[in-house]
């Protein structure tokens, strides 16, 4: 069982069946939708797929004349995207699971359009939590208005 929620939690979902496969997208849609260099997307079956709350929170933005996109109304989290000539299939932001296994990303699509930048080096620093913000004497100084 796949369990799932927003950032704000109003949306809830159950997924009846396993995540077999999971795609990395690099599409420049998107790095734009999601605000992100790349989209982990796992397509899955719609009949299966249990929306417990927040469906009137769906909004949809369609990206291409074929598929849209679909958002939490109130914080905005992508949730997954539809095909119209597929609706049966829906392709899930793997972001948004928070219990059950989501496998390793089979694959990798829209490679042409691969952010250079995003390098994920294992000899920086990692942290376990955010980095402690380091403030300079400028800031300790000012006082915000
Ligand atoms: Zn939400
Ligand atoms: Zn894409």
């Amino acid at each position: 069982m796949i369990k799932g929620s927003c950032l704000c939690g109003e949306v809830k979902y159950e997924y009846g069946a396993e995540i077999s496969e999971l795609a990395v997208c690099h599409c420049g849609q998107c790095k734009k939708a999601q605000g992100t260099p790349f989209a982990t997307n796992a397509p899955i079956d719609l009949a299966k797929m249990k929306w417990l709350s927040g469906e009137e929170n769906f909004k949809s933005y369609s990206s291409s004349e074929n598929k849209r996109r679909v958002f939490c109304a109130n914080c905005g989290s992508p949730l997954f995207s539809q095909r119209t000539d597929m609706p049966e299939t829906i392709r899930l932001r793997v972001g948004t699971i928070t219990e059950g296994k989501i496998p390793e990303p089979s694959y990798q699509i829209y490679c042409e359009s691969v952010s250079s930048w995003f390098v994920l080096d294992k000899n920086r620093p990692r942290y376990m939590q955010n980095k402690a913000v380091q403030r300079t004497p400028a800031d300790s100084d000012s006082t915000l208005s």
